[in-house]
């Protein structure tokens, strides 16, 4: 027998960050104490929280209009003030999941647009997160790529900068930089959350040290997409799964290390799914040592 080991490292960043992990709890809770709770989309990108989500009870709409009576759940990554006016209107009892971090991101447009600065928000416009940060001020310029700036035709006397918080630090850089020709005073607030820093520093370090890099999440979660992306760039034997089941045994040949991470959306069953499985499928794999993950992500500082 061979006394080879593969072994296994898992992100101390993997997994639900502290606002998701906040958002589900919330969210179980008003489905435990209220009979009739509703939701405006999925709460997290990824299917087995959603699943979760819908056997509590809790169930998913796409508008406003759809809900007789009961009790309004908001999303991590909050709304636009229009949802909190209607559901008023509507006697629609509101639970607030949103991130303290995008709350934050709020309060920060309200202020630089008060003291006279063009807003600018960098992230994806069709994202829910960025279209309420947006709505807090009447007039906000969303820049998605470096591509949307050949539009600008015009130079601004102040521009203030803030970021959808789960965006790339690279990627917004390359942006500021465009950004500059275009006004005489540019503030940048750094909005990204600490989770997804943290996310992004180790995602820029495991691949390097290690042969394989298994990232476990859903494909239409944003976070878990750019985390794979950022990997892939430094490790083509870069792999995302949505679960356990996908996994290949013919990824893992001739390799003596596997990094593994996962989107801010995967829950922690999915990803000792993921584990156990490689544990199975690789002859000598062992886990390395037990990451030291903080309860739920909590952040220290936006
Ligand atoms: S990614 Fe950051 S801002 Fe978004 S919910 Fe998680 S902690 Fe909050």
């Amino acid at each position: 027998m061979s006394d080879r080991v593969v072994w296994i490292r898992i992100a101390k960043s993997a997994g639900f960050c502290f606002g998701v992990k906040r958002a589900i709890d919330i969210a179980l809770q008003a489905a435990e104490e209220n009979e009739n709770v509703f939701m405006l989309g999925d709460i997290v990108h990824n299917e087995f929280v959603v699943e979760q989500i819908r056997q509590a009870g809790i169930r998913i709409v796409e508008d406003i209009d759809e809900i007789g009576d009961g009790v309004l759940l908001l999303r991590a990554h909050g709304t636009v003030p229009e949802i909190y006016r209607k559901a008023e209107e509507r006697g629609l009892r509101i639970v607030d999941a949103t991130c303290p971090m995008v709350i934050e991101i709020h309060r920060i447009v309200r202020k630089l647009a008060d003291e006279g600065y063009t807003i600018v928000i960098i992230g994806d416009r069709n994202h829910d997160e960025v279209r309420g940060i947006a709505a807090q001020v009447s007039h906000a310029l969303v820049i998605s790529t470096e591509e949307d700036l050949r539009e600008w035709r015009r130079a601004y006397r102040k521009i203030g900068v803030v970021v959808q918080s789960t965006q790339n630090i690279e990627k917004v850089q390359q942006i500021l930089n465009r950004l500059i020709p275009f006004c005489r005073e540019l503030r940048f607030m750094n909005t990204i959350c600490k989770p997804t820093t943290d996310h992004q520093n180790e995602i820029r370090q495991m691949p390097r040290e290690n042969d394989v890099m298994i990232i476990v999440g859903s494909f239409t979660s944003a976070n878990t997409r750019r985390l794979t992306e950022l990997s892939a760039a430094i490790n083509p034997r870069t792999y995302q799964v949505p679960s356990a089941a996908e996994l290949r045994a013919d990824w893992f040949e001739g390799c003596a290390t596997i990094g593994i991470s996962a989107g801010a959306s995967t829950p922690d069953e999915l990803i000792r799914d993921v584990v156990h499985t490689i544990c199975h499928l690789v002859a000598g794999a062992e886990v390395e040592a037990a990451p030291e993950k903080p309860a739920g992500n909590e952040p220290d500082r936006k």
